[in-house]
């Protein structure tokens, strides 16, 4: 068995993941993160303790996914947007100490990337894309079977690839980018501003909403709709154009309304792609929802440390 730890903005679940890739117990608190690192580091510490008393569980390694910029390799976070103040700080020097044995992190976006291809949907297939659309998008990729990373272990951002240059700002710099397109907050953001005059002053309409008011056939919601199709397909256009992978799995907050989109997306994967066989890369919905961050957790620290050939098999 492997300790899982998983790392948001607004809470911290830490669990206990099976040679099955199943979580056999879990439990929550809230991050705090303005209480400093030094509590947090206290909580997860607490809380894996807890875990393991309470099952009696002997456990083999410690991986952690968690959000952020952060370096795999050392181990420590870089920049972190949710997480102000823990910059520097080292949870896998830490956690190895206080336990006494291994410790794996990868960002939260790889973390369920390497989950969904050796325990979910894309489980037997080696070249996966795994995309999460949620208030942003992002995402990992698996190629050969192992995380692709970029330049000195850095994870590569999906989301942020361009797809109109005078498109609406976007946090990273730039403009237009596929996740100030089509993530829940940009279909949010377009519905208010583009709401026909007598409802637009209304309260803000969620993405969960505005599905719900598609499905009950309001016309301005279902071109919202339409519109968040047609931008989730030209994101997974480009990125089978660049790396033809045998499946892109969806996650995400966004693809709970997944039967609303998907039929646009392979519509416009369809009409484009031409020189790559785009019919043969699957377009599935990621298997592990709820526990998809603690098994990425898990399977962080089997792809580093332990046999994922053995994973893969079973
Ligand atoms: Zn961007």
């Amino acid at each position: 068995m492997i300790g899982a730890v998983d790392i948001g903005g607004t809470k911290i679940a830490v669990g206990i993941v099976d040679e099955n890739g199943r979580v056999v117990k879990r439990v929550e608190a809230p991050t705090e993160a303005e209480r400093g690192y030094s509590v947090g580091l206290e909580k997860i510490t607490q809380m894996l303790r807890e875990i393991l008393s309470g099952t009696g569980g002997v456990i083999r390694g410690i991986g952690i996914g968690s959000t952020g910029m952060l370096d795999p390799i050392r181990g420590e976070w870089t920049d972190v947007d949710f997480l102000p103040g823990w910059e520097g700080q080292n949870p896998v020097e830490d956690l190895s100490r206080e336990f006494g044995m291994s410790v794996a992190m990868e960002n939260d976006g790889d973390a369920g990337a390497l989950a969904e291809t050796y325990w979910g949907a894309g489980k037997g297939k080696s070249r996966v894309v795994y995309v999460t659309v949620g208030t942003g998008i992002g995402g990992g990729i698996i190629l050969d079977g192992h995380l692709y990373r970029g330049v000195a272990g850095s994870h590569p951002e999906i989301g942020h690839h361009v797809m109109e240059a005078s498109g609406p700002e976007c946090t990273c710099g730039l403009h237009g980018c596929w996740e100030a397109l089509a993530a829940g907050s940009s279909m949010e953001k377009w519905y208010a501003e583009n709401q026909p005059g007598p409802e637009r002053h209304g309260k803000p309409v969620s993405a969960r909403e505005i599905c719900e008011l598609a499905r009950t056939g309001n016309e301005f919601a279902k071109r919202a709709v339409d519109r968040e199709g047609m931008y989730l397909g030209l994101g997974l256009a480009n990125l089978i154009g660049m790396y033809v992978p045998e499946v892109i799995v969806l996650g995400g907050g966004m693809m709970q309304s997944a039967d609303l989109y998907l039929g646009k997306i392979r519509e416009v994967i369809h009409s484009g792609c031409r020189f790559v066989p785009a019919e043969k890369t699957e377009i599935a919905l990621a298997a592990l929802r709820e526990d998809a961050n603690l098994i990425g957790a898990a399977v962080a620290w089997q792809h580093r440390y332990g046999n994922l050939t053995e994973a893969a098999s079973t």
